[in-house]
């Protein structure tokens, strides 16, 4: 699977796009839409990986639709990715969002912060709308170490939005996993972060600062003028400045933590997995952990201290004491782990952070990567349901949450 090898991130983006522009990337998105449909009607229940459907409907989608060859191939590619998650019992897919897909052969990224987009016609140059005093967006349009991947254009509103895909390569494991002490971290909605060593990073503020830029949102769209649009625009920066504070200090917490531990490493479940893993989690809280991520590896590479990403299957549903893993582990209304075999109980973001960060332990229950680790930083406390977190008397000046 090529897709471990790298490290992906989304820098999502305005974009400025002229009216002649509009027009044409509105029919991209028409024809786009057009085209993965025609390719599932074609393949549906025939077919389903990238290269047979894109062998069965390629020609199709180049005769009947005005898309370019490129984006013929990523519309089948798409269209096999949907009746693949379609296919056990689900209806055949219909394509009505106004979305385009778009690689490295559809886009061309430059260095004065504008992107060149095929369409149906002659390709587009826009404008993307980064924050003045400097976005995440700028953590990877700026470093030579991301490079542009995958990526997505939305029309929302009468708005476009670009998710800017970047890559980079997954760095080695090898030598600084040996023998190392690992930080296990569990990402959540209720508990953005929670560590192997019961620190609890609640969402709170995050989960309302949202919502109260959604309502901003909707009262000025309804509005629909152009300082309305203004205005909603530097809400979102707002937001984006708003959440970045709040990230960096979460950051801080998890880092401090490796200092106070000892820690070589920090785990995390592989961000496209957590999210699939959470019910309640949108792109919102995608976006978060990505950033939250990137600030965890940035504050940790000054300390030589590697961040690793692991397979977090089953790291929520395994018993941290006996090893006994089931879905029915899992009181969801009370955020409580109770394990169906030894009757252990403890807060079940902290139990999955324990799992993962057992994940990387040579020769644990988990090792499926065989990261080579030696220990689990762990806390030295208890968490109850009632009290949450009581650390043992050394260690009582720590933070319980913040
Ligand atoms: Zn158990």
């Amino acid at each position: 699977m090529a897709d471990t090898e790298y490290c992906r991130r989304t820098a999502v983006t305005g974009l400025s796009v002229s009216p002649t522009d509009a027009t044409r990337l509105r029919e991209l998105v028409e024809e786009w839409k057009r085209g993965c449909q025609l390719a599932v009607n074609e393949a549906w229940g025939v077919c389903h990986t990238r290269s047979e459907v894109q062998q069965l409907a390629y020609d199709v989608l180049r005769e009947e639709t005005d898309l370019g060859s490129q984006h013929a191939v990523l519309a089948t590619h798409r269209a096999a990715e949907a009746i693949k998650r379609a296919r056990d019992g689900g209806e055949k897919p219909e394509f009505t969002a106004p979305t385009v897909a778009f690689d490295t052969r559809t886009m061309t990224v430059f260095d004065d912060r504008t992107v060149s987009l095929t369409t149906t016609r002659e390709r587009v140059r826009c404008e993307l709308d980064v924050p003045d005093d400097g976005g995440y967006q700028t953590e990877y349009l700026d470093d030579e170490r991301w490079e542009p991947a995958k990526s997505a254009l939305h029309y929302r509103d009468g708005e476009f939005v670009f998710h800017l895909g970047f890559r980079t390569p997954r760095p080695g494991m090898d030598p600084p996993t040996e023998g190392a002490t690992v930080l296990g971290v569990d990402l959540g909605v209720e508990n953005l972060a929670v560590t192997s060593t019961a620190r609890f990073f609640p969402a709170g503020d995050l989960q309302h600062r949202r919502e109260e830029f959604e309502r901003v949102r909707a009262s000025l769209e309804a509005t629909g003028t152009r300082s309305a649009q203004r205005t909603l625009r530097q809400a979102g920066y707002r937001l984006d400045q708003q959440v970045g504070h709040r990230l960096h200090e979460v950051a801080n917490g998890i880092v401090a933590e490796t200092d106070r531990y000892d820690c070589d490493l920090v785990a995390f479940g592989e961000l496209d997995e957590v999210r699939e893993m959470l019910p309640d989690a949108g792109p919102y809280h995608q976006w978060l952990f990505e950033r939250l991520l990137s600030f965890v590896e940035y504050r940790a590479a000054e300390r030589d201290i590697a961040v690793v990403e692991v397979n977090p299957e089953y790291t929520s549903q395994r018993c941290m004491e006996c090893g006994f893993t089931h879905p029915q582990n899992r009181n969801l209304d009370a955020g409580q782990f109770e394990c169906l075999k030894c009757g252990a109980s403890a807060n079940d973001d902290y139990n999955a952070a324990k799992n993962i960060a057992f994940r990387c332990v040579r020769r644990g229950p988990l090792s499926s990567r065989g990261l080579g680790a030696a220990a689990c930083a762990l806390q030295s406390g208890v968490v109850t349901p009632d009290d949450g977190f009581t650390p043992y008397a050394e260690l009582s000046e720590a933070p319980k949450s913040d």
